[in-house]
């Protein structure tokens, strides 16, 4: 369980890291930068937002997973800061599952290229430094049950299809879905990481 921090203050994320929590996520590059270095170096950041290019450098040093790689770009651009940390970068390729236009991700077809083009040890453009781990997705803000479940079970079978394949360089192990509103259906479809941000913060005042 990543604890979903963005908005609150470091106080908050201490409080929760004196109960043992170590996997915190954040949204926005500008107060993830600020935050971190005042807090202890075993945490494990997650950056779980939308991710601009040129923003990749900032977070690049530190960063233990970024969750929402939606372009071929942004990932060959991960890559690039990862060589010249001399650090392989691990990622999540972001998947649009929702009905809603504003979230972010990659359809299937986007989803499939970048696989075929970088992620099997046959791909023409191999990224050695990043380890593409596995998806994120993110369902409709809805209370229909029935659809919520639908996409995740997408998710799940593009996850499963792509573990499958053969010449995979990195296993997919990590299946990043599920939300304070709806981990426990997300889990029941296959989550195995699940991003908590009100539940343990409580509501947020903006953003
Ligand atoms: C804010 C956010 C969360 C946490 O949302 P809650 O509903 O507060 O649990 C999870 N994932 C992403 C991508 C987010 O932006």
């Amino acid at each position: 369980m990543i604890a979903v921090s963005k908005t609150k203050p470091v106080s908050d994320i201490l409080a929760a890291y004196d109960q043992g929590q170590r996997d915190f996520g954040e949204n926005y590059v500008q107060e993830f930068i600020e935050k971190q270095p005042q807090l202890p170096t075993d945490i494990r950041w997650h950056f779980i937002g939308h991710l601009q290019t040129n923003k990749v450098k900032y977070i690049a040093p530190f960063v233990h997973l970024i969750h929402g790689v939606d372009s071929d770009r942004l990932l060959k651009e991960i890559n690039k800061q990862g060589e010249k940390l001399n650090r392989r970068i691990a990622c999540l390729l972001q998947v649009h599952i929702s009905n809603e236009e504003t979230k972010f991700g990659l359809d299937e077809f986007e989803l499939m290229n970048i696989v075929h083009e970088h992620l099997l040890s046959t791909s023409p453009a191999l990224l050695p430094w990043v380890e593409v781990q596995g998806l994120m997705g993110m369902a409709s803000f809805s209370n229909d049950e029935t659809l919520i479940q639908s996409e995740f079970h997408q998710l799940k079978k593009l996850f499963d299809h792509i573990s499958a394949l053969p010449y995979l360089q990195t296993p997919f192990t990590k299946l990043s879905m599920g939300m304070s509103g709806d981990y426990p259906l997300a889990i029941s479809c296959g989550s195995n990481m699940i991003r908590v941000g009100s539940l343990i913060f409580g509501e947020r005042n903006h953003k």
